[in-house]
């Protein structure tokens, strides 16, 4: 697959991608250098290497997106990620998610709907070198077979906040979701201060795909 070559080019764009997302805040080192690592053109057709490369969302097929390098980013500092943590990431898609999170160290779980891009996606990603545990099904539910998680991260819009993912929480733990209409939604993180107890903060607005399922859409 001539795809996975990581040329030059794609190497000067993707530094500047990592500029772009830094001017509009983000400030980890290393959420930031996962980004510049990861070969975003490996997960698209070769022709749309540009596109690869700029900061917006990109159709993957079955009316699913590859998520925005500046929203994963903004997701994944709100993780705030140690090496071994384990991670659920509700909505593969493109699998682009996970490969960051894995690359930041953690071990990843991540649940696709659409059986289409579970498969497509659980024979790309080991291609390329990424590995995490992949599942099908409906991830409104959590996972709950894995639980507890240090992190959840939710990549499709919700309705409002499922209950049984801060259940499914480590007390500590973080759930990070974008909560609102099926056009816009308040990115929203959750800690898990302790069985009941849970603090909440609300970030500015973005635009997913809606989360399906019993407790999505
Ligand atoms: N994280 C992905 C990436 O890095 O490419 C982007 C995900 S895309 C914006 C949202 C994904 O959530 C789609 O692939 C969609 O099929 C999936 N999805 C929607 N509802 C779901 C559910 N209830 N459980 C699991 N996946 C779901």
């Amino acid at each position: 697959m001539n795809n996975l070559n990581d040329s030059y080019k794609a190497k000067g764009l993707r530094r500047q991608l990592v500029k772009e997302i830094k001017r509009k805040g983000i400030r980890s080192e290393a959420v930031l250098s996962a980004i510049k690592k990861m070969p975003r053109h490996a997960f698209f057709d070769p022709i749309f290497l540009e596109h690869a490369y700029e900061d917006k969302a990109f159709p993957i097929g079955e009316k699913q997106t590859i998520s925005q390098p500046y929203t994963v980013a903004f997701q994944t500092e709100l993780l705030d990620v140690s090496k071994g943590d384990k991670i659920l990431e509700i909505g593969t898609g493109s699998g682009y998610q996970a490969a960051i999170l894995l690359e930041l160290g953690a071990e990843v779980f991540t649940i696709e709907y659409n059986h289409k891009l579970f498969l497509k996606t659980t024979d790309f990603l080991p291609k390329i070198g990424y590995y995490p545990h992949f599942f099908h099904g409906d991830g409104s539910l959590g996972l709950a077979k894995h639980a507890p998680y240090d992190s959840i991260v939710v990549t499709a819009g919700a309705p409002n906040i499922p209950n049984k993912l801060i259940k499914q929480l480590k007390i500590g733990g973080i759930l990070v979701i974008p909560v609102g209409d099926q056009k816009q939604q308040k990115m929203i993180a959750i800690k898990k201060l302790s069985k009941n107890k849970a603090s909440k903060k609300e970030f500015t607005h973005f635009s997913f795909v809606p989360l399906l399922g019993k407790d999505g859409w």
